[in-house]
């Protein structure tokens, strides 16, 4: 094994010797796109095209789906025993820790999020993924219903069949494990579209996965853009159900596709713009410092970053002065091979024009620029923004309903706790929240009171495999992670038998 570099020179080398590969996985084979067409790779570290990838079509995701279905109704997977799919995921989550260092350089050229991070989260939350719901493997049990004596009623759970995964980029390799790990366990066979701006680190699981014993066709991974790759797969008539995540607006339409076709199911993770209620009782410092992580992590590229403040007015200035300076103390921009870097680029150019648009936006709304607002490191070429306060801003603005999708962080201030309440409900979104303060009371009413899927406690941004993770409202529904993601890929069936 190589040794890991330390430098931004080291990893720099590194990555000029990596094999890319940017072809689809399907069946097992890595293949070109059937016309042989494929898309740029742009650095968001630096701008320059560094790869290329298939540029998957209708005719490539019906092949993938043809496989999936292929190996499905041929039962090698989904027949196979509990202890067989437990040994191949495991192996498969040990294949992706070897892989570490490969991995997590892949994910940072792809979105340019710090490597330190790729290798200390993204990939190692993947491979624990994987390993959770091996474990469950043999774990799950059907029932037995209460019916007469001389009957049985089996109520048993099967898979659903075909399962179309379509992500987003921001964290590709533990949202794709998110999808694969629950519904392969169930014994569906999968088709992965990976984003357009994210499909290199994903198609190595295709390798990874074969390597550790999933039988050919099980897994398929298909890059491409989402009109062009997404879309005929979440069309696909013989795709029994489409696990999205991703942007509301796409989310919405997957509903649609899925009216269109064939009903298949359909589960959606989606936007947030995830209110944080900091009552005047509050820790400050701790609030602070859970508000600077939890909206500059990942260039705030996180659908349930914490991206709206609301600070009891009494307490709102000396919040703001606290979240510039735990950013200015902990979580330093750079460039994202430099290991003290906790801030990376923004996955491309498009996005980080539209993350300015939105700072200049909340200044013509009203709101001051209190930390940041502008563009960063322009001169490497790459897409890199200022962690940014907006302050003063009402939560009618545009800027505090709209998900931004970057390091900036929108501070609206309230005077009472019903007001706090109704503006923390005040979105079309309710991913997640938090609750700031020392009267538990309070805590209790409020985290009743905000309709979203976690609500933290004195707490920011704390999570487990062994939680579930979703929204209420435009957030989307179904669950990622916990033993209850399962269930979504899989049907109940009653088997009903008199004995005479
Ligand atoms: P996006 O909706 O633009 O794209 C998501 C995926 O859908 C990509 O693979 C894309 O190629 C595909 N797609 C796009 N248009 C499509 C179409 N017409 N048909 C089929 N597929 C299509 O989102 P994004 O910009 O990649 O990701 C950012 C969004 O994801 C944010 O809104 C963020 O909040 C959300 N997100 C949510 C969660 C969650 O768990 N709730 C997690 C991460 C990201």
């Amino acid at each position: 094994m190589l040794d890991r570099p330390s430098s931004r020179e080291g990893w720099s080398a590194r990555a000029a010797a990596l094999v890319l590969e940017g072809r689809a996985f399907i069946d097992g084979v890595y293949v070109p796109a059937l016309d042989g067409a494929t898309f740029a790779r742009i650095s968001p570290i630096d701008g320059k095209v560094f790869a290329r990838a298939a540029d998957c079509g209708e005719a490539d995701v019906d092949r993938a789906v043809r496989a999936a279905r292929a190996a499905f109704e041929s039962g090698v997977w989904r027949d196979a025993d509990p202890q067989r799919k437990k040994a191949v995921l495991l192996r498969f989550a040990a294949l992706i820790r070897e892989n570490l260092d490969e991995l997590a350089l892949l994910e940072t050229l792809d979105v340019g999020k710090p490597i330190a991070n790729a290798l200390a989260v993204d990939v190692p939350f993947c491979a624990d993924c994987i390993q959770y719901y091996a474990e469950l493997a043999d774990k799950l049990y059907d029932a037995v219903a209460p019916v007469g004596a001389n009957d049985v009623a089996l109520v048993r759970k099967e898979p659903l069949g075909v399962v179309g995964a379509i992500v987003p980029w921001n964290y590709p390799l533990i949202i794709a494990a998110w999808k694969i790990g629950p519904a392969l366990v169930a014994g569906n066979s999968v088709v992965l579209k990976p984003a357009e701006q994210s499909p290199l680190a994903s198609l190595v699981l295709g390798r990874l996965a074969k390597k550790a014993g999933l039988p050919d066709g099980v897994l398929n991974i298909v890059p491409g853009l989402g009109e062009k790759a997404g879309k005929p797969l979440a069309l696909h008539p013989d795709v029994d159900m489409i696990a999205f995540t991703g942007s509301t607006e796409v989310g919405k339409l997957m509903m649609i596709y899925a009216g269109q076709s064939n009903m298949k199911r359909v589960a959606l993770e989606c936007g947030g713009k995830s209110p944080h209620v900091v009552m005047p009782d509050a820790n400050l410092d701790a609030a602070a410092e859970a508000i600077a992580w939890g909206i500059f992590y990942n260039q705030g590229e996180t659908c349930h970053a914490g991206s709206r403040v609301l600070a009891h007015a009494s307490i709102r200035a000396r919040l703001v002065e606290k979240i510039a300076a735990v950013q200015q103390a902990q979580i330093p921009l750079g460039h994202p091979f430099d290991a003290s870097a906790q801030l990376g680029a923004m996955v491309e150019e498009r996005q980080m024009q539209r993350v300015l648009d939105y700072i200049a936006l909340g200044v013509s709304e009203g709101a001051r620029v209190a930390h940041g607002g502008g563009r960063a490191l322009a001169e490497t070429g790459g897409f890199y923004v200022e962690p940014t306060i907006l302050d003063g801003a009402m939560n009618s603005m545009r800027i505090a309903q709209e998900e931004i999708f970057g390091p900036v962080v929108v501070v609206v201030p309230f005077e009472t706790e019903d007001e706090a309440v109704r503006l923390a409900n005040d979105t079309i979104y309710g991913l997640a929240a938090a609750v700031w303060t020392r009267d538990m009371g309070a805590a209790h009413r409020l985290s009743r009171a905000i309709r979203a899927g976690t609500v933290w406690v004195n707490a920011y941004d704390r999570s487990s495999l062994t939680t579930p993770f979703g929204g209420f409202k435009q957030s989307g529904f179904g669950r990622d992670r916990s033993p209850h993601a399962i269930d979504k890929y899989m049907d109940f069936k009653t088997i009903w038998t008199r004995y005479r």
